[in-house]
């Protein structure tokens, strides 16, 4: 048995990603990878038991100043401004380095070598037999990416549902790197569709079958966002109600699938997901 990885994405934040990815994940018996490591929310639903953790780290340039002759070559060849030569020194910029080592080719004295620096944390626990991981950045880190590639690097056998950080920037490419299928959560409004569009583009670039769950469903307004999905030729696999009741649920950190309406919608999803990537 291989790994099946489906992302659940989203064009935009707020759209009702996590909700989606945790729910169904429970109902397709699914792993569930939290790949917004930015902000993980998708234990407070699930509370998964067990959890290890192991560190994320990169690897950061350490000068040595005695083979150091201050001739800047590492500085101009640096892409991130993450070194400066202040005449007296060469400054390393810990949290703009993206570990690419280039300095340290470039450098004819040998001065620069490299060490570990934590930028983060993979969780790893269960629920009920079925493995949830997430990818913890560290408080004040700016790049997400290295964890995110770590947490993906050995995905469990068998479906699993990556929630995907929202947007379309590097941290939702990265994980589509990974994905055999995707799943994009919108909301009918103007935004919604606006961000919708690029996560489509993204997915496409990727050559991933894919289709759409509309969450905050709304009849009277939610025409246009319909019209537009079938002049694309895009699947609508579920349409998720939009009440009062599920933003309750939802805030005491409960699965709004313990609503019937939502249940109902959330099977409806699923197999519809079985039909578009034909796991069953
Ligand atoms: S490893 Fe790359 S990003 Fe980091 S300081 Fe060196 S050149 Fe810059
Ligand atoms: S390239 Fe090497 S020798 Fe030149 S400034 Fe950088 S660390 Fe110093």
């Amino acid at each position: 048995m291989r790994a099946l990885n489906i992302a659940i994405l989203s064009g935009k934040g707020g759209t009702g990603k996590t909700t989606v990815a945790t729910n169904l994940a429970e109902i397709l018996q699914a792993n569930y990878i939290d790949c917004d490591v930015e902000e993980p929310n998708g234990y407070i639903f699930l509370k998964p038991e067990n959890i290890m953790n192991v560190a994320v780290e990169v690897e950061c340039p350490d000068i040595n100043m005695e083979k150091c002759i201050l001739c800047g070559e590492c500085t101009k060849t640096c892409q991130f401004n993450a070194l400066f030569n202040t005449k007296k020194d060469i400054l390393v910029f810990e949290k703009m380095c993206h570990s690419c080592k280039a300095c340290s080719i470039v450098c004819k004295t040998k001065a620069i070598t490299f060490k570990p620096r934590k930028v983060g944390v993979i969780e790893k626990g269960e629920k009920q037999g079925l493995i949830c991981m997430r990818g913890v950045l560290d408080i004040g880190e700016a790049m997400a990416v290295p964890v995110i590639k770590k947490l993906l690097r050995h995905t469990p056998v068998g479906l699993n549902l990556l929630d995907c950080s929202p947007g379309t920037s590097c941290n939702a490419v990265s994980t589509l790197r990974h994905a055999q299928g995707a799943l994009l959560v919108t909301e009918p409004s103007a935004f919604g569709l606006h961000d919708l569009r690029m996560a489509i583009c993204l997915v496409r670039k990727f050559d991933l079958p894919f289709g759409v769950i509309i969450n905050k469903w709304d009849e009277k307004n939610g025409e246009f966002l319909e019209r537009y999905l079938d002049g694309e030729g895009i699947k609508i696999l579920g349409y998720i109600p939009y009440k009062r009741e599920a933003a309750e649920v939802y805030s005491r950190g409960e699965m709004v699938r313990t609503i019937p309406a939502y249940q109902q919608a959330f099977d409806r999803i699923a197999s519809s997901c079985g039909e578009v990537f034909q796991w069953n």
